[in-house]
């Protein structure tokens, strides 16, 4: 992992609701948004409490109605979480927004663009101190109203879509941008979201080259999460691992708990946010499985919810490679010949018949659950070596050959 760009520091939210920072040396802040309309406060609410509790750090909800900012008073005294208003079109919406005392604004380039109205949402935000997201996405851009103006853009894009659209986003951020220099406001996020990964990621590293704002991660549009879920991780884990982004969103035509669920796991593999539930590790299977491991994945996956710590499992097919791929979970269970050999951090504590596997496993899980919550015992702390049985052959092991290039570890991608 590079080093986190440094970036201005923008903090979102107020006591009641909790502040979060995005950029400087606040940690990269998760955020989705509802798919409520928000002016049913019910549904709103309840949807923005589940959010939260999955770990969104900031929710953002549309406002393209007046019914809609009329709605964010209530919804805010419901809640317990920054909340973002999205603005499109209507700059009346943000005005409304920031006095019902929402905590961050979106404007989208795209369509609000004229500099009285744009000044007035920076005047009132810098009244109430509240950060404005300049999101100029893809879609949002290109100019639609003016047909001959639409006939060159079209185009040009034709030649070379990618690098047009990159630039033309870069260009209108920083013309936006003029407005906000111009008026002495600097607590501003940037994003350029587009639905191909290379746009994103062209886009955010040449914005990354440009300016110090924070940057709002995203791939916009990117559908169901079997689908978007690769086209999102590619490229935001790409601009995370380059050090690039300072809070993140996952779009999916789901249900945006799975946006949560996916940009937390991305953050936690990244080593960017602490883990807090429970970590899986499984085998892919192959010829040498001897029992249903797909199926009993399912049911550990379903149990593990359950479990309070971050405690990780590793459920292996056979005792081959296992041991050495399990090394480092606190509790394993290897399977072989319909049976399963138990370890908890590193220590055989069983041998049990595949239909005791599962109850077995989680009997244990449960038991150093309990311990870790006691003080009793320590997450990742193997006091035992599991040792494959392979054996080490004529061509050594990779240790050997470590000290023999004198013990130099290589760099970690940079
Ligand atoms: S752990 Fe065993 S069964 Fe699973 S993929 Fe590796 S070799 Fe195959």
């Amino acid at each position: 992992m590079s080093v986190r760009r440094k970036t201005r520091k923008v903090i979102v939210g107020d006591k009641l609701h909790g502040f979060v920072g995005i950029g400087g040396d606040a940690p990269v802040a998760l955020q989705t948004m509802t798919s409520t309309y928000t002016y049913d406060i019910d549904a709103t609410v309840a949807q923005i409490n589940a959010l939260h509790r999955a770990g969104a750090d900031l929710v953002r909800v549309a406002v393209p109605d007046k019914r809609d900012t009329a709605a964010l008073k209530e919804i805010l005294n419901q809640v317990r979480v920054p909340l973002i208003a999205d603005v499109h079109f209507h700059f009346e919406r943000a005005l409304e927004a920031i006095e019902a005392g929402i905590h961050k604004i979106r404007l989208n380039p795209g369509n609000i663009k004229d500099r009285p109205k744009v000044e007035k949402v920076i005047a009132a935000c810098r009244e109430r101190k509240i950060p404005i997201r300049v999101g100029a996405n893809e879609g949002g851009i290109v100019e639609r109203q003016d047909k001959s103006q639409r006939a060159e853009e079209k185009a040009a894009l034709e030649k070379d879509y990618r690098g047009h659209m990159t630039a033309i986003m870069v260009e209108k951020l920083e013309e936006y941008l003029r407005i906000f220099a111009d008026n002495d406001f600097y607590d501003v996020v940037l994003s350029a979201k587009s639905v191909d990964p290379q746009i994103v990621l062209s886009a955010y590293s040449e914005i990354s080259r440009r300016f110090d704002y924070p940057l709002h991660l995203g791939v916009t549009h990117a559908g169901p999460p079997e689908t978007g879920r690769i086209r999102s991780v590619v490229a935001l884990g790409a601009l995370l691992a380059q050090g690039i982004g300072d809070t993140i969103r996952i779009s999916y035509a789901a249900d945006p708990v799975y946006e949560v669920e996916d940009g937390k796991e991305l953050l936690q593999v990244l080593g960017l946010r602490l883990r807090t539930e429970p970590e899986l590790i499984a085998c892919p299977t192959c010829g040498r499985i001897e029992i249903d491991l797909i199926s009993m994945m399912a049911e550990v996956r379903k149990r593990l919810a359950e479990i309070p710590v971050p405690v990780k499992v590793a459920v292996m097919g056979c005792v081959v490679n296992g041991p050495g791929e399990a090394e480092g979970s606190d509790v394993a269970v290897f399977a072989g010949k319909h049976r399963g050999v138990i370890y908890v951090q590193g220590e055989q504590v069983a041998t049990v018949t595949e239909d005791q596997m599962l109850d077995r496993l989680f009997e244990e899980v449960r038991k150093f659950a309990s311990k870790v919550e006691r003080g009793e015992a320590q997450l990742r702390n193997q006091k035992v070596e599991i040792k494959p049985p392979d054996p080490i052959g004529e061509l050594g092991s990779g240790w050997e050959k470590i000290r023999q290039e004198k013990g130099t570890p290589l760099p970690v991608l940079r």
